[in-house]
């Protein structure tokens, strides 16, 4: 037997309408929002992600590289952000519009150590709006993550915001963190010590006990902030209050990219006995990235939800639906003719709308009924000799166990109406 790749699962018949479910959810905020979907493909140029200036673990450390037949240098994507920025250069999405707004859903690689809310195939959902920089759509994006959130019915939810300001402002911060942890060197983690020199602003999302000991007293971004950079911040509060988000300032909240500038937000969620890995998404505003990839100089915003873990909190507060999708008819025959026509009755039922199935292979009344059971049919139709002969069928109402003899159409009117329930 092979088994499946470690850190991968499978979604199996009986649960993927749950993910149908959170896909519609998140496409009905989409469309409110006027987001049109874009789909980039899982593989992109290893260049898209390996950038000069991102230096996050996640691009060093977790992608899935390889060189393909043709010695093409190649990764899975480990998100989607820098393979629409990439879309949206390649295909000039700015000419026919100043504004891009697209969403997405999909998969993402990472070879990172797998554990309950991490895996190395995971899906994501997420935004992107890129071509202008503004204050209000900064809000308008929160909120956007904050209606899907509201929309799923979450409620133990927290939605952190922090600025990590202009350039000028990250520099002067970058000086001061440095300055503030370079005495406490030889009591960092490793990988803090490697990050002080690459970018120290990630020591701020140490999990380490020891580097969060440090880093408490640690200057704050907020004090390092430029003029223009403090105001454009405060404006986005301002939009948010006036949107009615509910959020907290998190002054050391900063993002696993490199690629981030001014706002940066997480939603995490404070579910009891969720674990660790409680962000359920998280997103902000990059500057200098569709520059980097070659393209003009147009800012971006976005943001991304796992959507494993979106599952999991829906699933811990009772909030997922029952599979809707159960039977409406299940077609039951006795014998090589009559399941001839069965098949017919069965796609004549499907034309009216009728969900139906039936069984392929000639196989015992018991065994029909069972697996008319498991399939939670609400009607059964009868395709016997005498129902053949005299071109009628039984329906039967597996409710209220009411049956009659009658036409197919009359049949399909019965259920089309929901009579005999
Ligand atoms: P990131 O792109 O790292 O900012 O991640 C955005 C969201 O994707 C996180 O908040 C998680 O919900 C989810 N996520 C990131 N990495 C993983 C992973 N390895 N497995 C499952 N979900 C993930």
């Amino acid at each position: 037997m092979i088994n499946k790749v470690k850190g991968t699962y499978d979604v199996l018949p009986s649960e993927s309408y749950k993910w149908h479910f959170i896909e519609r959810k998140f496409q009905e905020v989409m469309s409110l929002y006027h987001f049109k979907e874009i789909r980039t493909p899982n593989m992109e140029h290893f260049e898209v992600f390996h950038r000069d200036s991102e230096m996050s673990d996640m691009v060093q450390k977790e992608t899935y590289d390889f060189l393909d037949r043709s010695n093409r240098k190649l990764t899975l994507r480990p998100e989607v952000t820098a393979g629409i920025v990439r879309a949206y250069i390649e295909n000039k999405l700015y000419v026919a519009e100043p504004l891009t707004k697209v969403y997405y859903f999909g998969p993402n690689y990472r070879y990172e150590r797998p554990q309950t809310g991490r895996y190395r195939e995971f899906y994501q959902c997420g935004v992107e709006a890129i071509g202008i920089k503004s204050a209000v759509l900064d809000a308008e994006i929160i909120k956007v993550a904050y209606d899907f959130i509201n929309h799923l019915n979450l409620k133990q939810v927290s939605v952190n915001i922090n600025t990590l300001g202009d350039l000028e402002s990250r520099n002067n911060y970058r000086a001061a963190l440095i300055a503030y942890l370079t005495p406490f060197y030889d009591d960092l983690s490793s990988d803090s010590k490697r990050r002080l020199k690459e970018n120290p602003l990630r020591i701020l999302d140490s999990k380490d006990k020891g580097d969060l000991e440090i880093i408490k007293n640690a200057p704050l971004i907020i004090n390092h902030l430029s003029t223009d950079s403090k105001k454009y911040f405060d404006e986005v509060l301002k939009h948010l209050d006036n949107a009615n988000v509910k959020y907290q300032v998190n002054e050391k909240l900063v993002r696993g990219l490199d690629y981030y500038s001014h706002t940066v937000f997480e939603i995490e969620a404070n579910i009891k006995g969720f674990g660790a890995q409680n962000v359920l998404g998280g997103g902000g505003r990059y500057d200098a990235l569709v520059k980097e990839l070659g393209g003009p100089a147009h800012e971006g915003i976005g943001f991304a939800f796992g959507v494993e873990r979106l599952l999991y909190a829906l699933e811990m507060e009772e909030l997922l639906p029952k599979d809707d999708n159960d039977l409406d008819v299940f077609v039951i025959h006795f014998d090589k003719k009559t399941l001839e026509k069965a098949f017919t009755v069965a796609q004549t039922l499907r034309k009216y709308n009728i969900t139906s199935s039936l069984n392929y292979e000639i196989k015992s009344f018991k065994s029909q009924l069972k697996e008319s059971l498991r399939k939670n049919a609400s009607y059964l139709i009868f395709i016997g000799e005498e129902e053949l002969k005299n071109n009628l069928v039984t329906l039967k109402d597996t409710k209220t166990e009411q049956q009659v003899i009658i036409t197919l159409e009359e049949a399909i009117n019965l259920i089309k109406k929901g009579l005999l329930k």
